[in-house]
């Protein structure tokens, strides 16, 4: 009887170990600028006549990304919603295993609810870099004020400031969906990730783009390839110190903010904040996209 309750033990024990194994988790960051049809601001605000189809639109390529993803070994799933004002994913519409993380702001920005247990991560409808002459609304954090964004004297996108997060928790990205231009600069940082080009940009404001369905079917091939693939990626990293330079449109931003001892600037426009990690310089930039003295409540 002894012997028998102790290989039972076992026996749970191991397949314990092996669910434990199984275990893997999958992070989506999804913004709207590189969603299917998105050409404009008509498509990316509750002020915009044909917003309430594409939120639809960017529901459904975000639950294309989940069924490749579960079909490629995904067991959880957390996605942001990271575009506009945060709150544009239709989560009704979303299966009931999975999170969601809504609104701003938030210290980890784009890339909030990440940590070291998940395996990878993906990026839906995103966009290339305010320093990249190609691209759908190309612009980095805030198209209205800011010029450039460099971490460690490098121009980078969204897309490069949300890998050096992952990085920091040791996350790999693994997928990027969007027009032809933010897949092209993403794979030419990341590597060899999967890439879904669902529009062909022609302008700021143009493209030739596929239709909804087709968009879907893409994302769902590649997310599930990308997480059948997830051992092969690196996780982006980037050494600490992090030197942060931005460049604002506009010329106050800097000048007041280099009243802070923490903060210098550089130029009439730029300033440079030092952080510690990745994880700072992301509440930093937060901050400097957030603040405003009239903040209520
Ligand atoms: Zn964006």
């Amino acid at each position: 009887m002894k012997t028998l309750c102790l290989a039972l033990l076992m026996i749970v024990c191991a397949v314990a170990a092996n669910a434990q194994q199984r275990r893997l988790k999958i992070y989506i960051s999804a913004d709207m600028e590189g969603v299917v049809g998105v050409v404009s601001n008509e498509q990316l605000g509750p002020q915009g006549f044909e917003y309430a189809r594409f939120r639809e639109f960017m529901t459904q390529e975000v639950n294309a990304a989940i069924q490749g993803a579960i079909a490629g070994g995904a067991t959880e799933i957390v996605i942001s919603d990271s575009h506009g004002n945060g709150q544009n994913l239709l989560i009704e519409k979303l299966p009931s295993n999975v999170m969601v993380v809504r609104s701003w702001p938030r210290p980890l920005g784009m890339m909030q609810g990440i940590d070291e247990t998940f395996a990878g991560a993906i990026f839906i409808g995103y966009h290339t870099a305010t320093t990249n002459l190609e691209g759908v609304r190309a612009h980095t954090l805030s198209s209205a004020r800011l010029a450039d964004v460099k971490l460690k004297g490098v121009s980078v996108s969204e897309a490069g400031i949300n890998a050096a997060i992952a990085g920091h928790f040791n996350v790999p990205i693994i997928m990027v969906s969007g027009d032809d231009a933010v897949v092209k600069e993403t794979t030419a940082l990341l590597g060899n990730i999967e890439g879904a080009v669902v529009k062909w940009a022609s302008g700021f404001h143009s493209a030739r783009t596929m239709t909804p369905d087709a968009s879907y079917e893409l994302i769902r091939q590649k997310a599930q390839r990308a997480v059948t693939r997830v051992r092969e990626f690196k996780p982006y990293k980037l050494l600490a110190p992090i030197e942060l330079d931005v460049r604002f449109k506009n010329y106050r931003p800097s000048e007041v903010l280099s009243y802070l001892s923490i903060v210098e600037r550089t130029d009439a426009h730029s300033i440079r904040f030092v952080g510690k990690d990745i994880v700072e310089v992301s509440k930093f930039l937060t901050f400097i996209n957030t603040y405003e003295l009239g903040l209520e409540p």
